[in-house]
């Protein structure tokens, strides 16, 4: 088993850092590009959650990312933010189901992690916080 856990302000400046320091991390496992990619892509749509709805009207917050893999290459990602909550998760995952249209959200980014996630749990509750783990 190999792990590491990342924690950072709950700031959009931080989400390039997020997704490169985790695919770093990944490395040893040498991915494909196509890995790489929605590996990438999972983070953003994971940080990004946390960020706009997990600390929506909260002054500040911190995101926390903890990866691991083990001998047989299988990746688990965990991020946690320490938010909101949310109240319907089965709505939530529903494709197309987002509560900021005003930001022109198009509601995709829990389809999309699923649909690159072997595995793909949310644990939330209200006021306490998200926590979204995969396996890849
Ligand atoms: P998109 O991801 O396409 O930009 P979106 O973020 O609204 O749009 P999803 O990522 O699928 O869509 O999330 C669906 C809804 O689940 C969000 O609109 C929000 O209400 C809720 N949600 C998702 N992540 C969190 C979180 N970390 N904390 C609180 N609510 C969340
Ligand atoms: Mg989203």
């Amino acid at each position: 088993m190999n792990r590491m856990t990342l924690s950072f302000d709950a700031k959009l400046e931080n989400e390039a850092f997020a997704r490169t320091s985790t695919v770093a991390f990944l490395m040893p496992l040498n991915p494909t590009v196509d890995e790489i990619m929605e590996i990438k892509t999972i983070l953003a749509e994971a940080v990004v959650n946390c960020m706009i709805h997990g600390y929506q009207g909260c002054e500040e917050g911190q995101v926390r990312i903890s990866v691991a893999y083990d001998e047989t290459h299988r990746v688990t990602i965990e991020v946690q933010d320490t938010g909101i909550g949310i109240e319907d998760i089965t709505l939530a995952r529903q494709p197309l189901y987002t509560t900021r249209a005003d930001l022109e959200r198009s509601g995709m980014g829990m389809t999309i992690m699923e649909s690159f996630s072997d595995e793909f749990e949310i644990q939330s509750h209200p006021n306490q916080g998200t926590t979204v783990r995969l396996v890849k």
